[in-house]
């Protein structure tokens, strides 16, 4: 009996739920201590000085936009293959997100193609690590170095990434990451901001919490009830509840990781003889997490198209999905920026062709046995 596997999904434990239970009885269900503690657990494990922990990803991307002061007469370089997320966050800030191609193989934004797109507005270039693989950060870092540009990091794929041996969040001037529970741990909602600078962390912290600059606790152990609201702030907090969750989750992430890494092996050797199935490139000098196992199909080797295969798919019960419908094909963005196809070539190219089979840590053999049978089955079946 094969029964319908997700692309990605959370892993909870019974340690996790103990966590949660343990919180929900003390005094401090928000702002208490066990957010700082799963900060300095987090900033531990991604060898940064700083983290911030926020309500969601997103909170975490556009917190990023408002420590570095991006605003209405500036611009921002991402890639467009990537989830709305990444490009909204800059809108927040009214400032202009500028896409720039991908490389054909990685569908990682392509340094050779970034120095094209820098105007005197450019205040910043956005990495985003699609599928789990970080992009080129010494490229990146020397275009950013060049242009005196910040260097940011969407890794909401690519918590546990390394890079030429280094954590992924130690590297760009700030990091964004999500717990949402498709991502490589969860907290429900959650994300974190990792940075080196002390100055950018603070301005988050009080951007989190209505852009005042002490919190709750802070006021409670001072024995005071005096505040100052210096800036238009969000109430971007993570719970303690969440808070505790997370560095349960943090903890075994180690674990995860090789498990999604082992089952991607698998994957890659069970389909080198399909000719029509090509996986993305992994380079070695960087350690994937996997948060995505993305296929290219060879069309022309196929006598169907992705919607075909794609509903093949489905049928046996694999919780196939396409990341990412370009950002700058969503009516959104067509209609306020008057973008639309011919833009970026090389990912609208990707996008005709990618299924992002199901990978995630709490996969069992036979679901591993299910995808590459069924994925083998219906490819065999609609090769010319
Ligand atoms: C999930 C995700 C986000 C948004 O994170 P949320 O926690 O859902 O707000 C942003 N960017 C990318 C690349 C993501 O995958």
């Amino acid at each position: 009996m094969n029964d319908f596997i997700p692309y990605g999904r959370h892993l909870i434990d019974s340690e996790d739920i103990q966590a949660v239970v343990e919180t929900m009885h003390s005094d401090w269900l928000t702002t208490g201590p066990r957010i700082e503690l799963f900060e300095n657990a987090f900033a531990s494990f991604v060898s940064s000085k700083h983290a911030v922990a926020l309500s969601s990803g997103t909170a975490a991307l556009h917190a990023m936009m408002f420590a570095i002061g991006v605003g209405a007469n500036d611009e921002v370089i991402l890639s467009p293959m990537t989830f709305a997320a990444s490009a909204n966050a800059i809108l927040y800030q009214k400032a202009t997100p500028v896409f720039c191609d991908v490389e054909k193989d990685t569908l990682l934004i392509d340094p050779n193609r970034i120095e094209k797109k820098i105007t005197p507005r450019t205040k910043a270039l956005l990495a985003v690590d699609y599928a789990g693989q970080p992009c080129d950060y010494e490229a990146l870092a020397e275009i950013a170095r060049r242009h005196d540009l910040f260097l940011l990091a969407d890794s909401c794929h690519s918590l546990g990434a390394e890079y030429k041996g280094r954590k992924i969040g130690e590297i760009a001037d700030l990091t964004a990451f999500s717990f949402h529970p498709v991502k490589n741990i969860t907290t429900g909602e959650g994300g974190m901001v990792t940075t080196g600078h002390g100055e950018f962390a603070g301005r988050i912290r009080s951007f989190r919490n209505h852009g005042i600059k002490t919190d709750h606790k802070q006021r409670f152990e001072q024995g005071t009830w005096f505040y100052e609201m210096v800036d238009l702030g969000f109430n971007y907090r993570l719970t303690d509840i969440q808070s505790a969750l997370g560095m349960s989750q943090l903890s075994k992430l180690p674990g995860w990781l090789e498990k999604r890494r082992s089952i991607a092996r698998t994957y890659k050797e069970s389909f080198s003889d399909l000719e029509a199935v090509e996986p993305l490139v992994s380079h070695p000098d960087r350690n994937h997490t996997y948060h995505l196992y993305v296929i290219r199909l060879d069309l022309e080797l196929l006598q169907a198209g992705r919607k075909e295969i794609f509903t093949a798919l489905r049928n046996e019960k694999l919780g196939v999905n396409v990341h990412y419908i370009p950002v700058h094909f969503h009516p959104y963005y067509r209609e306020k920026f008057g973008l639309g196809p011919g833009l970026c070539p090389v990912a609208e190219s990707a996008y005709e062709r990618i299924i992002t089979l199901p990978l995630h840590h709490g996969m069992d053999e036979r679901q591993v046995e299910q995808v590459i049978a069924a994925v083998r089955k219906v490819i065999r079946r609609y090769s010319k």
